[in-house]
């Protein structure tokens, strides 16, 4: 236990969410509580993790998470482990919320994409179809994010697209998409920015300058490729080769490499939903098997092609990289086990409004906490 690493989650005290004041200190090593020297409440080492208030051990919880993230069927967890199937969904649903909330602070901030990837991919769940439509940041095979539907259709694709704005900053972008039409207009859509005009009612959306789509069309017959067209929807050929050369990204327009990873999730979600009982339900599910393929993806494995050369005791060897490394997130590789104890930043104290001339102990606690 390390109080140095720890912040008070509770809501209403004034020291919420600040790390290293020295006002965390160990309560009980047995129980793993720690004390907070400022509102004098205590509070579980495993508050705001998926590890909260579960009776089975930490490190069973994340061995189980770690077979869920590579696709290991529940079933054969259940037998494995002697435990309740309702027990390995409830702990997938944690976990797939934590890295959610994890992945939206940490992956969707803005950063210069250069070249994204964007597909979809149908899974089959219980006699039916659901579609997966996700993106991937070329240069460091970053997952961006990924939206579930029950149908392939315009709103899947904006939701999609939203997602990849929410991480983009706003420098030339290229867009490799296969031939649904739909990516077209929702690019055009989201890539816009309000300009003020100083007149009442909604502004003017200018379009982002910049912003380049091409299409990746594959004629199959009899579930065979038999001619590719590649061709651009958005921008010039020139700027799109540009981009492609920056992101190491091949040579000619593809997606080969939203494809990988689609084939990746497509294993490891295969044996999801078969016995789930209703679509809401198995909609959720299939979001937190998403989320968790994706972070464990993102955050704890290395990825080959992102290898760098360097020197270690001497000797030149090839260091490995996560997406997330690559990207700048990270210096490292996570554990399963990192990944769950990530304890997502509280937002700092804030005064209680209340009328009238502020008190002299809540002035003292301002000049303290809220500096
Ligand atoms: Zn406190």
């Amino acid at each position: 236990m390390d109080p140095h690493t720890q912040f008070c989650p509770n809501m209403g005290c004034p020291a919420r969410g600040k790390i290293g004041e020295h006002n965390i200190v160990i309560h009980s090593q047995k129980e793993l509580r720690y004390k907070c020297k400022v509102c004098d409440k205590t509070f579980a080492a495993s508050t705001g993790t998926p590890f909260y208030r579960l009776r089975h051990s930490a490190d069973l919880v994340t061995t189980v998470i770690t077979l869920l993230a590579y696709g290991c069927p529940i079933q054969a967890i259940v037998a494995a482990f002697e435990l309740d199937e309702r027990t390995v969904y409830a702990w997938q649903k944690r976990a797939g919320q934590h890295c959610q909330e994890m992945h939206e602070h940490l992956v969707q901030r803005p950063r210069d994409l250069e070249h994204v990837q964007a597909d979809e991919i149908w899974v089959k769940v219980q006699g039916h179809v659901v579609w997966l439509a996700m993106a991937l940041m070329v240069r460091t095979r970053l997952w961006l994010g990924g939206v579930v539907s029950p149908q392939r259709d315009e709103g899947l694709i904006f939701s999609l697209i939203h997602l990849v704005r929410q991480s983009a900053l706003a420098r030339p972008l290229l867009f490799c998409v296969d031939g649904y039409t739909a990516y077209i207009s929702a690019v055009q859509r989201v890539f816009r920015t309000p300009l003020p005009n100083g007149k009442r009612g909604r502004p003017w959306l200018v379009p982002w300058p910049d912003i380049l789509i091409g299409r990746v069309i594959k004629r199959y017959q009899t579930k065979r490729v038999v001619a590719i067209v590649r061709q651009m929807a958005q921008g010039a050929q020139e700027r799109a080769e540009a981009l492609l050369a920056k992101s190491q990204g091949g040579q000619q327009l593809n997606t080969a490499f939203i494809e990988r990873l689609n084939a990746t999730f497509r294993s490891r979600l295969a044996t999801l939903g078969r016995r789930t009982r209703s679509l809401a339900r198995l909609d959720e599910t299939l979001q937190a098997s998403m989320y968790l393929i994706g972070c464990v993806y993102n955050f704890c494995t290395d990825h080959k092609s992102l290898r760098v050369p360097g020197i270690i005791g001497g000797k030149r060897k090839w260091l490995p990289r996560t997406p997330a490394m690559a990207a700048g997130i990270t210096d490292h590789r996570w554990t399963v086990m990192e990944l769950l104890l990530f304890k997502l930043p509280l937002p700092g104290w804030s005064p209680p409004k209340r009328r009238g001339r502020r008190s002299i102990e809540t002035k003292a606690l301002i000049a303290r906490w809220c500096t």
